[in-house]
C-alpha cells in the first residue's frame, strides 16, 4: 500500500461522548486502486450527529464526525476513472458520495437485497476510526479518503455545492422513504409532520412527485416561515400556535377533499407522539410512513383500532442505499429549479464544529455546514 504523504488535513474529532470535539490533523494518504481522495467543501451537520456526540447510538471513538459531505476530487486511485453512474472523473470535479458501504455478503445484502439493513455497513463519520488507516474518514475535515466501493457521483452541471449539501442525508432518506416506499399520490394530498431537514426534504419530494397539496405541520414559527418562503408546503400548521394534536389533525383533514384526510402521511417529526397524530390525519386506506424515529425516544400510546378501521398501511424506512443516493443527486436540478436550496444553509468554519453542533441541538438553524479545505 503506497503511503507517501503529500499533505495533511484537519478533522473535527470525537474522542469522548459529551466532550467538545478537538481539531486534529492527519496525513493524507495516497489512494489505493479504486479509491479516491476528496477535498471537502462542506460537511453537513445532521440531527443524528447531536445524538452521536452524546453517545446515544453505538459507535467507536475516536472518529472524525460527518456522514454527509460534498467536495472536489483531489486525487484518484489507480483504476478510478468514472463515477458510479459512468461519468468520467477528473481531478477538481465536484462530487457527492453516499455515506455507507454495505458488506455485500450478508443475509440482508444477498437474500433480502436490502443493503440499507446490512449490519456490517461501514459509514463515514460514524464507524470508521480516526486512529486506524487511512484516518481521514469523516466529512468534518479538509479531506476524506473514499474507499473502493463508495458510491461517488459527479454533481450535475449547474448544481453548486451549497445546493448539493442543503438537504444533507435527509435528501436520499426522502428519495428512499417518500418516492420509493410511500409513493406520492399524483394530484392527491400529502401531510408532512415535522419541519426540520427530513420534513422539508420529504415535502419537497412530495411536491416534485406530483401531489396537488402538501400540508406541512411543524415549528417553531421561523422554520415554518422559511419553508413558506421557499415554497415548501401549500398549507402550514404551526404546532406551537395549535398545541392540541386533535385540533391539528382536524385542520389537516379540513384541507383535504371531502374532509376525508390525507392520502399519504409522512411522519418526519422524530417525537413518538407524532405517530398517532399521523394516523389521525390519514384518510381511510391511506399510507403512513414513519420516517422520523431515527433515535429511540421511547413509547407512545395509540389506538390500534384506528389502523384496522381505516385500513391503514403503516411502515418504516431505514436510511438509504446507493440507488437512493443516485436518485437524490439526479433530482438535484429539479429541486434547485423549484426551491432556493442554498437558503437552508448556515455555514461555519471547521474550527467552530462545537458551535455548529450546539446550534443544531438547539434548533436555531435549519442546516448547519462546516467549511472544509476546498471551501
Ligand atoms: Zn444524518
Ligand atoms: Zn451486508
Amino acid at each position: 500500500m503506497p503511503l507517501m504523504a503529500t499533505a495533511t488535513g484537519r478533522g473535527a474529532v470525537l474522542r469522548a461522548f459529551g466532550e467538545p470535539l478537538t481539531i486534529e490533523t492527519a496525513e493524507v494518504p495516497e489512494p489505493a486502486p479504486g479509491a479516491l481522495i476528496a477535498e471537502i467543501v462542506y460537511g453537513g451537520v445532521c440531527g443524528t450527529d447531536v445524538h452521536l456526540h452524546h453517545g446515544k447510538l453505538p459507535m467507536p471513538t475516536p472518529v472524525i464526525l460527518g456522514h454527509e459531505a460534498v467536495g472536489r476530487v483531489w486525487q484518484l486511485g489507480p483504476g478510478m476513472e468514472t463515477d458510479l453512474g459512468g461519468n468520467p472523473l477528473r481531478v477538481g470535479d465536484p462530487i457527492a458520495w453516499a455515506s455507507s458501504i454495505a458488506c455485500g455478503r450478508c443475509y440482508w445484502c444477498l437474500v433480502e437485497r436490502e443493503r440499507t439493513l446490512c449490519e456490517q455497513r461501514r459509514i463515514y463519520g460514524i464507524n470508521r476510526r480516526f486512529d486506524e488507516w487511512p484516518r481521514l474518514s469523516g466529512g468534518w475535515a479538509d479531506y476524506v479518503y473514499l474507499h473502493p466501493g463508495t458510491a461517488v457521483f459527479r454533481l450535475p452541471d449547474g448544481i453548486g455545492f451549497e445546493q448539493a449539501i442543503a438537504l444533507g442525508c435527509a435528501g436520499p432518506t426522502a428519495t428512499h422513504g417518500v418516492l420509493g416506499l410511500a409513493g406520492v399520490p399524483v394530484g392527491g394530498t400529502v401531510a408532512v409532520l415535522g419541519s426540520g431537514p427530513v420534513g422539508i426534504a420529504a415535502a419537497m419530494y412530495a411536491h416534485l412527485g406530483g401531489a396537488a397539496k402538501v400540508i406541512l405541520v411543524g415549528g417553531p414559527a421561523n422554520r415554518l416561515a422559511l419553508a413558506h418562503d421557499l415554497g415548501v408546503g401549500d398549507v402550514h400548521v404551526d404546532l406551537f400556535a395549535v398545541p392540541d394534536p386533535g385540533e391539528r389533525a382536524r385542520m389537516v383533514r379540513e384541507e383535504t377533499p371531502g374532509g376525508r384526510g390525507a392520502d399519504v402521511v409522512l411522519e418526519c417529526a422524530g417525537v413518538p407522539s407524532a405517530v398517532p397524530e399521523a394516523f389521525a390525519m390519514a384518510r381511510r386506506n391511506a399510507r403512513v410512513l414513519i420516517l422520523g424515529q431515527y433515535t429511540d425516544r421511547g413509547e407512545t400510546p395509540f389506538n390500534p383500532h384506528e389502523i384496522t378501521r381505516k385500513q391503514l398501511t403503516v411502515f418504516g424506512s431505514w436510511a438509504f442505499g446507493e440507488g437512493h443516493f443516485q436518485e437524490y443527486v439526479q433530482t438535484l436540478p429539479q429541486l434547485a429549479r423549484r426551491f432556493d436550496l442554498a437558503r437552508l444553509l448556515t455555514a461555519y468554519p471547521l474550527a467552530d464544529a462545537n458551535r455548529a453542533l450546539a446550534d443544531v441541538a438547539a434548533g436555531t438553524v435549519m442546516k448547519a455546514v462546516l467549511r472544509g479545505g476546498a471551501a
